[in-house]
């Protein structure tokens, strides 16, 4: 690493001053970004009380020459930039050289460091941003920093934290979101002496993924990659989870470039966009993507804690996002497997490990779990929380009871690896078929047995049908032989012209006729061969379109119309099916994509495998 030398003052002002430390963690996280500039390989962090009676950080990097280490707590000074166009191509997670200086000016503030070649180390402490003199002093090569009594000299600062726990989690959160993108790098959190975790060193990603998410979850993630040389610059590996493991917030969904967690909004609705259909509106998906670009074609100084990025392409970017994710999720079996059963662990705690039912969905056949966990999310909540040990006891009845077959998860399980398309046997006639209740069908597959919710299927079919056809024209549209004339309310006949764009997509014709009617002069033909009445689709597509304002954008309010069109023309629940629907249905269902779930993100079949029956019925 070059010498630390203080930037001139002209730097100086380019560099975005900001409020950098606001919180034990944000003290965290700069000086674990600070040991990872240092080429550590190993990074123990230890807080008391939250962070607030002190926060160390041990690392087993090149550490700090004893005649730099006042340089290293002055402001402005950083070993990482030298000039301007430096700030072109950060490679390094620090470069402001304010980090040591912001968090010694509102602390006391202790360091200890040793380069490998130097005989002894040296410390140096600093109260309140007063640094005392080099001394010299025991230990190992590397560095350690201690911050104790933080923000004691800014009493306002220290009152607005919240309390030690939540102030130790958001430390903890903060040590994982940089762990995981640091496999080879081994972490350990103690939070009160109390071991929170031990990341060993990985040699891949995808280990240290699983190690901080969970191993169970394995089975419910699905490996993304694009390579440089595919996307021109940009390289992306992750981890994306099925549908199943979606959930309401968007904790779970983490992105990072260049190594460094990042919130951002076009790449947010890339992912939106990604698993549209597939899971429901409000629900985020789980997921963890790394990119990897140029330095030069992102600028990272853009918010003072780094969290929020510039892309150059930022159409790119999201671009290749979207089609990475996507792709990967149309490839996979995305159809739930049935959830059967508990296994107890642990004196009468109850996991249903595969979560295909989540009450949301709406099935209320499902049987309500005891407490405390009830889906695979809930699990993995309930796991990170654990320390080392209950989490290796956990894991260990997980996997008994897995072998035992108490969950649904299993060797002979249709996990993300074996992609349902082409696995299952043609229908041959409809006698491979039930109907049951005019509702369901039901019918097998390589796997095992399969139900089907004849709508949600039914409509996901004609949806992208539909789609398809829009992809080559507009649909066709149908003259009628007498105007349909019907009674609409003021704002919604202030939404016709606005409309008109969409509805010539769709096939449909209709003017206003005075202040309160419109009249219907041409009707999608693919509706009116399914008996979709007139009057009630043209109240729920004008009122739908007053709700949603979607006048502006006709490309997104297609997808909605069509949903609506496709609901509308599916077969309803109750609906008995003729022979030779039903082996249409079925047919469609293999041909057509995201079959798994209905156009509103709804799951259209589930799964129940054969070795669930074995087990079920005591074979195994
Ligand atoms: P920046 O990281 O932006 O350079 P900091 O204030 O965080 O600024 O750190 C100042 C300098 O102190 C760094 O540039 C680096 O040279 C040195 N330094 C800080 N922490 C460590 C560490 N753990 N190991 C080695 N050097 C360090
Ligand atoms: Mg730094």
């Amino acid at each position: 690493m070059p010498p630390i030398r203080p930037l001139p003052p002209l730097l100086v002002n380019q560099i975005a001053a900001g409020e950098v430390i606001e919180r034990p963690a944000s003290v965290v996280k700069e000086l674990l970004e600070n040991s990872i500039d240092a080429g550590a390989s190993r990074i123990d962090v230890e807080i008391e009380d939250g962070g607030r009676e002190l926060i160390r950080i041990s690392d087993d990097g090149c550490g700090i020459p004893q005649e730099e280490l006042r340089l290293a707590v002055a402001p402005h000074a950083t070993s990482k930039i030298a000039c301007a166009d430096d700030l072109d191509r950060i490679a390094t997670m620090g470069f402001r050289g304010e980090a040591l200086a912001s968090i010694a000016s509102v602390s006391r503030l202790m360091m200890l460091s040793r380069p490998r070649a130097q005989a002894s180390a040296a410390a140096l402490e600093a109260e309140g941003g007063d640094a005392g003199a080099v001394r010299p002093a025991g230990g190992a090569a590397g560095t350690t920093i201690a911050v104790r009594n933080l923000f004691f000299n800014t009493p306002a600062r220290r009152k607005f934290l919240k309390t030690a726990p939540t102030e130790a989690s958001r430390s903890a959160e903060m040590v994982e979101a940089i762990a995981l993108a640091h496999p080879h790098i081994a972490f350990s959190l103690r939070s009160n002496a109390r071991l929170v975790f031990d990341l060993p060193a990985e040699d891949s990603p995808r280990r240290r993924v699983l190690a901080v998410l969970g191993p169970d979850l394995e089975a419910q993630l699905l490996e993304v990659s694009i390579d440089a040389a595919a996307q021109r610059g940009l390289t992306l590996w992750g981890m994306v989870g099925l549908p199943e493991i979606a959930r309401g917030n968007a904790n779970h969904q983490r992105l990072y470039l260049n190594g460094r967690p990042i919130r951002d909004r076009s790449l947010q609705h890339a992912l939106k966009e990604a698993y549209r259909g597939l899971i429901e509106p409000g629900r985020y998906p789980t997921l963890i993507l790394f990119l990897e670009m140029d330095p030069a074609l992102v600028d990272v100084n853009v918010h003072p804690a780094k969290a929020e990025v510039r892309f150059r392409n930022g159409a790119a970017v999201h671009g290749a996002v979207l089609s990475a994710v996507r792709n990967r999720l149309r490839e996979a079996d995305l159809t739930p497997v049935f959830d059967l059963g508990h296994a107890h662990i642990n004196g009468g705690a109850v996991f249903g490990l595969a979560p295909p039912l989540a009450p949301e969905f709406g099935a209320g056949h499902h049987a309500p779990s005891p407490a405390p966990v009830r889906s695979a999310g809930e699990f993995v909540e309930y796991f990170r929380r654990l320390d080392p040990a209950q989490k290796g006891f956990v894991y260990s009845e997980v996997k008994r009871a897995l072998s035992n077959g108490g969950f649904d998860k299993h060797e002979g399980a249709p996990g993300p690896a074996s992609a349902g398309a082409g696995s299952l046997p043609q229908i041959q006639s409809a006698s491979d078929v039930m109907q049951v209740h005019a509702s369901y069908l039901v019918t097998q597959d390589s796997e095992g047995l399969l139900i089907i919710d004849q709508h949600a299927l039914h409509e996901r079919v004609m949806f992208e049908k539909l789609l398809e056809r829009l992809d080559k024209a507009n649909l066709e549209s149908q003259r009628l032989l007498m105007p349909e004339v019907m009674q609409v309310d003021r704002r919604e006949i202030d939404l016709l012209a606005e409309l008109e764009p969409l509805f010539a997509r769709i096939g449909l014709e209709a003017e206003a006729m005075g202040p309160s009617a419109i009249a219907v002069h041409a009707f999608p033909s693919f509706l009116l061969e399914r008996g979709v009445e007139v009057q009630s689709f043209m109240r729920d597509l004008l009122s739908r379109a007053v709700q949603d304002g979607f006048a502006g954008n006709v490309e997104a309010a297609l997808h909605e119309v069509l949903d609506m069109m496709a609901c509308k023309a599916a077969v309803k629940a109750g609906d008995r099916l003729a022979p030779e629907e039903l082996r249409e249905l079925l047919l469609s269902r293999e041909r057509i994509e995201r079959s798994s779930n209905c156009p509103h993100g709804r799951p259209t079949t589930l799964r129940l495998t054969i070795a669930q029956l074995d087990r079920q019925f005591g074979r195994t």
